[in-house]
């Protein structure tokens, strides 16, 4: 894997069983869309102390507090709103969460997402909060993309990041994390290239 970049082992659907297998070979970082599912895992792998869980779901404000309580970094912050209530309950937990804004650069109706010149526009807030650190900025391609086309929305994301001083870009998955990690992806979120086909 080329330098500097992270692999997230997503871990959504799969079994906590088999989060075991792949940390036993090293991996520390896992990504989780879903607070319940990732509870019962976290009580079946609690001697894995050192499994660092990522957030990378849609964030239902009701859901806000277990989020906050069991994840270390949350990669699909897609509002400012949420971003304050994710701040507050940090400061309540006395905790210091790692954060991607989620941006989409492709007009998507199935995926959340700041647009960039919102996120542009609404920055200086967004960098004042309390007990939350941004790391960078995430995103997710619309599927069915030629190869060209993701390399060209993944380097917008790049651009932006960098625009705004960030160093982490979350983007690429199974089918394009090629194109991502040439664009300059610091986390690539792979799923069923480790764990095999999503059965839930
Ligand atoms: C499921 C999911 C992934 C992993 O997808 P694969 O195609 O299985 O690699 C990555 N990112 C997000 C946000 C996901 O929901």
């Amino acid at each position: 894997m080329p330098r500097g970049v992270n692999l997230l082992a997503v871990s959504k659907g799969f079994k906590a069983e088999d989060i075991k297998t792949i940390y036993a070979l090293g991996q520390k970082h896992f990504g989780e869309s879903r607070v319940q599912e990732t509870l019962y895992k976290k009580e079946y792998l609690k001697d894995c102390k050192d499994i660092v869980w990522h957030f990378i779901g849609r964030i239902q404000s009701n859901k806000i507090k277990k989020i906050v309580q069991n994840f270390d970094y949350i990669h699909s912050v897609d509002s400012f709103n949420k971003l304050i209530k994710i701040s507050k309950m940090a400061q309540e937990f006395d905790k210091i969460l790692n954060l991607m804004i989620q941006v989409k650069f492709e007009e998507d109706p199935n995926k959340g997402g700041l647009e960039g010149s919102k996120l542009i526009q609404l920055w200086d807030d967004f960098e004042n909060l309390e007990n939350i650190r941004i790391k960078g900025l995430m995103t997710i391609n619309p599927k069915g993309l030629s190869s060209n086309q993701n390399y060209f929305l993944f380097n917008k994301c790049r651009e932006l990041a960098d625009e705004l001083n960030l160093t982490d870009c979350s983007m690429g998955m199974s089918q394009d994390w090629r194109e991502a990690v040439h664009a300059g992806s610091t986390w690539i979120r792979i799923g069923s290239l480790i764990f095999g086909e999503r059965i839930i």
